[in-house]
């Protein structure tokens, strides 16, 4: 029978606290899987709480953005919004690469270009981009064909 000491203890109360974990994430946790006195050293040790059920708990990609998006998902201080516009991004990006040949026609060019001005455009995106205008600019410019070289 796995036991927590009283430090693990508090920070499993404070993770899985309403404010900072979605429900039902917290009841889905794996917590019998986590290296809970791992948690006070690094935020990096803290994203197992909040991954999928299912997911190894060890070895975690944060790197791959689908692994990404489904801890934030999971997150209540990250606002619902943000991993939505973020959602509807990867899945066209998925459905381009995953199709092999890295050709779209217009529509779903146009699609993308439109999921990464609401992505970037996000109020919780946008703060976090300093040149906020200029890549706008530029990525217009990409839409349009009309990109000079940097
Ligand atoms: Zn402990």
């Amino acid at each position: 029978m796995y036991s927590w000491c009283k430090t693990c203890a508090n920070w499993k109360k404070e993770l899985e606290a309403p404010s900072n974990m979605r429900p039902p994430a917290g009841t889905q946790a794996q917590w019998d899987k986590m290296t809970s006195w791992e948690w006070p050293a690094s935020p990096a040790n803290i994203v197992q709480v909040f991954i999928q059920p299912g997911f190894n708990t060890i070895h975690i990609n944060l790197l791959d953005l689908s692994t990404s998006l489904s801890i934030l998902r999971r997150c209540a201080r990250v606002p619902p919004n943000t991993t939505t516009v973020a959602d509807a991004l990867r899945e066209l990006r998925n459905g381009i690469v995953h199709a092999g040949t890295l050709k779209v026609d217009d529509s779903t060019r146009d699609d993308i270009f439109e999921n990464i001005r609401n992505l970037l455009s996000d109020n919780d995106v946008k703060p976090s981009i300093a040149n906020f205008d200029s890549v706008m600019e530029n990525v217009n410019k990409l839409a349009n064909g009309k990109l000079e070289r940097i």
